[in-house]
């Protein structure tokens, strides 16, 4: 038995209560040996008996002394020990940095408070605990798990080196949240040389990474969807410019524009707006290789850049895959939504292909495709670029036409069949170009559509033409009044503007609402037939009249068409033009007609152009007429020559 191990109380207590235990002792055992002692052993013997059990008695003081003192000499050692261990851990506490100090096998033996707060650990929980392979899992700064051999414990113990700042993560059980590091390992050896401790130093670099990964999302990510921005994929496609002749594959990209995108913002609000991007963005990237990058340029417009493509049609399966992923419906505040985009499509074979270009050159076909019609893919083809520095030239001349008035309306006549006689004007605009002269209609309204431009234009028209109506009605009074048909495009028809566009321009010049036509085309009106009807009967409450433009060019349904409150249907031109000659365009002008009256419309006949047409809509029984024959849209000066002539056909 070691000292040590002796009862607490053997080694606590002074040991002056064995002087009067052994006197008392040694005094009874002379009494006794004096008074027994010549019995037992003779009287001869006494004395040796005597010195005998004094001597054990004096043996046994002397060992429990020895224990004692020993005892009393451990506990005291103990007592420096712990005190020792305790001003060490303070000392370790007091680091600015989490430490830990494990055995040469990697347990461990110490841990300050920062290095347990870092791994959500207790002080309990880690004593004695293999550090070389713990039970959380270690992250490598690129987020993927930090192999064993690769942990600076690991390859402290393992080199006999010190490891310096290897950055590493660990998550908390507790929240979740996931803590960095930078690690150091330092090992300590004995006389032989051989590892006995390590001491590990972890500085807490958290928010110093989080505030790098923030500013790598700032830079590289695009905020709203997460995708890659542009700055990233422009860096991603040049690497892939780089490969594509070492490797002989091709790299493409495919540059998509959201078709109406702006209806939905300008609609329901930019906050839907931003959840169908986020949807859109997310369909995307379900229908690439994950090798492929998806990246958003901003607004409705994403790329996708595709690597090591065997052939062209690989990526326009992609493309096709996409088309029909955007089909399915969207949802956006309860409401189902259907969204399609314009795809461009340009392929790189030469290493020499700047990215820069490789993307215009996707930009330009996707414009080619947004022109072909909605939902379409183009695959680009040099002859594309000149028309598309053309379309730029002339979007940004038609930004400027607005300010240097140089638009300009002209007039053409709708004749009474009945009476032959003028009975109102459609106005048709044009533009003025500084060089170009008159430009027509159809070579800058579909731009104007498209840029959003056509609403500030058509402001103008609607305006100059009531004004204009308003001063003929002055100049050249008429009973009825005559009317004043106005185009309004598919844009202004859908923008809530346009009523009070109208209302105000009505107000102004005091012109009569009966006498004004807003002419809208049957595919504008057949594209969300339900919301044509709501701002029909808005207008029809207001006492304008509507007229369905290039009707037989569309695809109307019957049972929309009877609901619609339209005065007017408006025959196209292209039946006209078949009149008496084919038999299919002249059935088809007469079945308008009598639809048209089955309805309780009126028509008009649009170009015509010959006697002939004229004497045969007229025994069609065909309202209105308008065409060359009678005379073509002129300015309005000419105009009011020809009022003041009041010509009859
Ligand atoms: P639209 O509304 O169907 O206008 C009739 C077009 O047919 C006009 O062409 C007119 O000049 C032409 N036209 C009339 N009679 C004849 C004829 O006998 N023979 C031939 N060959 N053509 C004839 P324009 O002025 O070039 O306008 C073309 C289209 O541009 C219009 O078709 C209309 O859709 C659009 N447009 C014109 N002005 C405006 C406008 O102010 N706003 C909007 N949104 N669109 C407009
Ligand atoms: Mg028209
Ligand atoms: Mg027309």
């Amino acid at each position: 038995m070691t000292p040590t191990h002796l009862p607490k109380a053997f080694q606590r207590r002074p040991p002056f209560w064995m002087i009067p235990v052994f006197a008392i002792a040694a005094g009874l055992w002379v009494a006794m040996v004096w008074r027994f002692g010549g019995r037992f052993v003779g009287e001869e013997s006494r004395l040796g008996l005597l010195l005998l059990g004094l001597g054990g008695i004096g043996i046994l003081a002397a060992v429990l002394i020895h224990a004692h003192v020993q005892a009393s000499l451990a506990a005291a050692g103990d007592a420096v020990r712990d005190n020792a261990e305790d001003e060490f851990m303070h000392f370790l506490n007091l680091l600015p940095v989490g430490t830990a100090i494990t055995d040469g096998t990697g347990h461990l033996l110490h841990c300050n408070q920062k290095a347990l707060d870092f791994f959500g650990l207790s002080q309990d929980h880690s004593k004695g605990m293999d550090w070389t392979n713990p039970d959380f899992l270690i992250l490598q700064p690129d987020g993927n798990p930090m192999e064993l051999h690769d942990r600076p414990l690991t390859r402290a113990l393992a080199t006999g080196q010190r490891v310096l700042d290897v950055v590493l993560g660990v998550e908390h059980e507790a929240d979740g949240d996931w803590a960095w590091a930078s690690v150091s390992a330092e090992p300590r050896f004995d006389e032989a040389g051989k590892v006995i401790q390590v001491i590990i130093t972890f500085e807490d670099v958290t928010k110093k990474r989080t505030a790098e990964t923030e500013l790598a999302i700032q830079t590289f990510r695009d905020r709203l969807t997460s995708l890659p921005n542009r700055t990233l994929f422009m860096e991603r496609l040049a690497q892939a410019i780089l490969r594509t002749e070492r490797r002989k594959l091709s790299t493409a990209v495919l540059f998509l524009d959201m078709d109406r995108f702006k209806i939905v913002n300008d609609s329901l609000g930019h906050e839907s707006g931003d959840s169908l991007l986020v949807q859109v963005a997310k369909r995307l990237r379900g229908c690439v290789r994950p090798e492929d990058t998806v990246a958003r340029l901003g607004g409705d417009e994403f790329v996708i850049l595709f690597e090591d493509l065997v052939n062209a049609s690989d990526a326009l399966r992609v493309a096709d895959r996409m088309a029909e992923s955007m089909a399915e419906p969207f949802h956006l505040q309860d409401q189902e939504i259907f969204a399609s985009c314009s795809m461009g499509l340009a392929l790189c074979t030469l290493a020499s292909t700047s990215p820069s270009d490789l993307v215009r050159d996707a930009e330009v076909a996707m414009y080619r495709a947004k022109a072909k019609g909605e939902g379409s893919i183009e695959i680009f083809d040099p002859s594309m670029n000149a028309q598309a520095v053309e379309r730029f030239q002339l979007e940004s001349e038609l930004r400027r036409a607005l300010e240097r008035n140089e638009f300009v309306l002209f007039y053409q006549p709708l004749v009474s069949l009945s009476t032959g006689l003028i009975e109102g004007w459609e106005a048709l605009v044009r533009w003025k170009h500084p060089e170009k002269g008159m430009v027509p209609p159809l070579n800058f309204i579909p731009l104007a559509e498209e840029t959003g431009l056509i609403v500030p234009i058509g402001k103008w028209v609607l305006e100059e033409a009531i004004r204009q109506a308003s001063a003929w009605h002055t100049d050249f009074p008429s009973d009825p009044p005559r009317l004043m048909n106005v185009n309004i495009s598919a844009r202004q028809f859908q923008q809530r503007e346009l009523i009070a566009t109208v209302t105000d321009a009505l107000e102004v010049t005091g012109f009569l609402a009966a006498c004004l036509k807003l002419e809208i085309t049957e595919s504008v009106m057949m594209r969300d037939p339900q919301a044509s009807l709501e701002a029909m009967k808005v207008f029809r409450g207001l006492d304008i009249h509507l007229v369905i433009d290039d009707f037989g060019t569309g695809y109307s349904s019957l049972s929309y068409l009877k609901r619609f409150p339209v005065d007017t249907l408006k025959v196209d031109k292209t039946f006209v033009d078949g009149l008496g000659k084919d038999a299919e365009s002249t059935a088809i002008v007469g079945a308008v007609i009598s639809l048209a009256k089955a309805l309780g419309m009126r028509v008009t006949a649009e170009g015509i152009e010959t006697k002939e047409q004229l004497d045969h809509l007229r025994t069609l029984n065909c309202d209105q007429g308008q065409g060359y024959f009678f005379s073509r849209p002129l300015p309005a000066a000419q105009a009011g020559e020809l009022l003041a002539k009041n010509p009859r056909w």
